[in-house]
């Protein structure tokens, strides 16, 4: 039996555009962690969303992070490779009977889908549908959130059954992620607060098809001066690489770690190193989750 390492973590960037300070905060907590527990740090390039991709962007994030010094373990995997994958999995939920076509509108379904289209059939479709996942009872995911605590969200309550195919075709994060996580052997996810809300769908998703669920830690989201989250989508600026060290030290001290100023001379991989030598999780940040998944 070959013997895999306790440790696989991975950093999942969308090439929506170049890497900008959020997801360098994101990259950087889940490298330093991964290296501070002796395992894997994986990349994975998430480019199964074509209209909101910016041809180039994976190259410039992939740069970007050498850069930074962040070197990742083996090769990285694109998940537009790997829809033969999500076509399988799609096929098990369809086997378990637990999928319908959606018809409804953006408009019609809200925040919460009530199971409008729960009776319908794949068979004479002839119209653009979406594919949503039947939600069993119950619905309740709870997990214990390493950097943020106990959550849970009742998913017939937040979300309902919810889509796993797009109306255009493509397949929604929800699906592709969870079957890039097993795949990989992902046993550690540290990423943004942001996602919280879809873990719990895609614990959901695990634990239907027997997978393996990692281990989760949120970071908090790096917000602009007037709050809102620094995303490629509201054209967060690309981080000035002039000073790739003055970058990570910036990163670090989003993290609620204490580098030095004088760390700045070091070469990035001196600094690296000083961050997994000094790494201090619990010094992470708590923030503002959705209400419907606090612990009462
Ligand atoms: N690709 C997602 C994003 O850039 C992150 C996926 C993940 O970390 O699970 O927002
Ligand atoms: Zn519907």
């Amino acid at each position: 039996m070959i013997s895999q390492p306790a440790y696989i973590g991975r950093f999942a960037p969308s090439p929506t555009g170049p890497l900008h300070f959020g997801s360098l905060v994101a990259a950087l907590a889940s490298y330093l962690d991964a290296r501070y527990h002796k395992g894997k740090w994986l990349v994975r390039i998430e480019d199964i969303d074509p209209p909101r991709e910016q041809p180039g962007a994976d190259q410039l994030i992939i740069q970007s992070l050498e850069r930074l010094g962040l070197y990742w373990d083996e090769s990285i995997l694109y998940q537009s490779s790997r829809l033969e994958a999500y076509r399988a999995l799609l096929s098990e939920l369809r086997q378990m009977d637990l999928l319908f076509p959606c018809t409804c509108s953006r408009k019609e379904v809200g925040v919460v889908y009530r199971g409008k289209c729960r009776q319908k059939h794949f068979r004479s479709l002839d119209m653009p549908y979406s594919i949503r996942l039947k939600l069993n009872n119950p619905s309740s995911i709870e997990f214990h959130d390493r950097f943020q605590g106990k959550v849970r969200q009742n998913l017939k309550d937040a979300v309902g059954d919810f889509v796993i195919r797009r109306k255009d075709g493509l397949f929604a994060y929800q699906l592709a992620v969870v079957a890039d996580d097993e795949y990989q052997g992902i046993t550690h996810i540290v990423r943004g607060a942001d996602l919280i809300d879809s873990t719990f769908r895609q614990i959901y998703l695990q634990q239907i098809v027997r997978y393996r669920t990692p281990g989760y830690g949120h970071i908090p989201i790096i917000t602009d001066l007037s709050g809102n989250k620094l995303s490629k989508q509201s054209y967060a600026p690309e981080l000035d690489l002039s000073s790739p060290q003055s970058c990570l030290i910036s990163a670090m001290r989003a993290l609620g770690q204490n580098p030095p100023n004088d760390l700045i001379h070091l070469a990035v991989s001196d600094l690296l190193s000083w961050g997994v030598e000094f790494w201090k999780p619990q010094q992470i940040g708590q923030t503002s989750i959705p209400a419907n998944s606090m612990m009462d």
